[in-house]
């Protein structure tokens, strides 16, 4: 009754979404504020006879929204359900490991692996440099590969990558091998490799609705690259489901892009908080990882991960542990609104 393939998968495991009681959830890298008050007003006034038809399956409106809004052609964005989609794409038009390992950072989204079971693509991964930043020079040094990715800022440790690094490693790394940027935080403080998409046409940026766009309940994410890679998408999509963004994500979509001046004022409030939040950690001695995004990976000596989600999730705040050697010591907190952080740094100085 079950094939071999399914047998063989194991799947990613996402952050809780406890439906038990209410939690202060720093968990899942949600945004704290609510999407553009223009979302809003779109999905209240929806035609809802209009549902009736198939949604656009080019994603035209929200697409050149979106290459105005990033200063590149149309044809230079493909559109997909989340960045886990179009992520997803991407490893089954570009990554052929005949050609050698696809190659990620050791610790990472914990996604990438499985997209390779998934594809039958091996890969192998590379160790972080002693500051836990990815070793850039670690993915040239490693032979033959047949692509490159991660994000910037890493997760779960949000270290971000200088873009000068980024650029030196597309200068080094073979020009028909795709490098792909995984950009899911880079609003809240990286630098984009958007900058680079002209000059080197095997370089293609993943970026999502779910974190700075406060829509993770919309999924909507989106690449950036060279057009032969965009159309690539496009291929694997239609040879899958010709339509996997609906009606109102793209409209939705299509308002929150419009309104960056919101984004703009809610971003720049989570990183006055990571940076406030960053000082409490320092104050309390705990040790932490410089950010870039909107979580801060940190811990306690003495007190393992594990523990301090536990301790934690009794005073009613959800962080994320990983129980990985070499992360163990640590666990991730998004960052909330200023009162939940405030109440999880009382939490600390109490219990822990
Ligand atoms: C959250 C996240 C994504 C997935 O985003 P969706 O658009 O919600 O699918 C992709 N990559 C990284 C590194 C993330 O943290």
């Amino acid at each position: 009754m079950f094939t071999e393939r399914l047998k063989n998968l194991t799947p990613y495991v996402p952050g809780e979404q406890p439906q038990d009681r209410r939690y202060i959830k720093l968990n899942t890298n949600e945004n704290p504020y609510p999407p553009s008050p223009a979302v809003a007003d779109y999905l209240k006034t929806v035609d809802v006879d209009n549902l009736r038809r198939y949604p656009d399956p080019l994603f035209t409106e929200l697409r050149s929204a979106l290459a105005q809004r990033y200063g590149v052609e149309t044809d230079q964005v493909f559109v997909g359900n989340g960045s886990d989609e179009v992520l997803s794409f991407m490893f089954y038009a570009f990554f052929d490991s005949r050609q050698g390992p696809l190659l990620f950072p050791e610790y990472t989204y914990s996604f990438y692996p499985v997209y390779c079971d998934f594809y039958a693509i091996e890969f192998q991964k590379v160790a972080l440099q002693g500051d836990f930043s990815v070793d850039l020079d670690g993915f040239l040094r490693a032979g033959p590969s047949c692509g490159l990715i991660f994000p910037n800022p890493n997760a779960p440790t949000g270290i971000g990558l200088p873009l000068a690094r980024i650029e030196a490693c597309m200068d080094s790394y073979p020009r028909d091998r795709v490098v792909a940027v995984d950009e899911a935080y880079i609003d809240f403080g990286g630098e984009s490799a958007l900058a680079l998409i002209n000059r080197y046409p095997n370089l293609i940026v993943a970026r999502t609705f779910s974190k700075s766009m406060s829509l993770a309940g919309l999924r909507l994410g989106f690449a950036l690259g060279d057009r032969q890679l965009i159309q690539a998408l496009y291929t694997v999509k239609d040879s899958f489901n010709s339509y996997p963004v609906d009606t109102l994500a793209q409209q939705a979509g299509l308002r929150a892009v419009q309104d960056r001046a919101y984004y703009d004022r809610i971003t720049a409030r989570v990183i006055a908080t990571r940076d406030a939040f960053s000082a409490d950690l320092k104050r309390l001695g705990w040790f932490q990882m410089t950010s870039s995004a909107n979580f801060v990976f940190t811990g306690k000596h003495g007190v393992s991960g594990e523990e301090i989600y536990l301790t934690l999730k009794e005073q009613g705040i959800l962080v994320r542990y990983f129980n990985v050697d070499g992360l163990k010591n640590y666990v991730r907190v998004t960052i909330g609104t200023e009162e939940e952080m405030a109440a999880l740094v009382a939490a600390m100085e109490r219990y822990l």
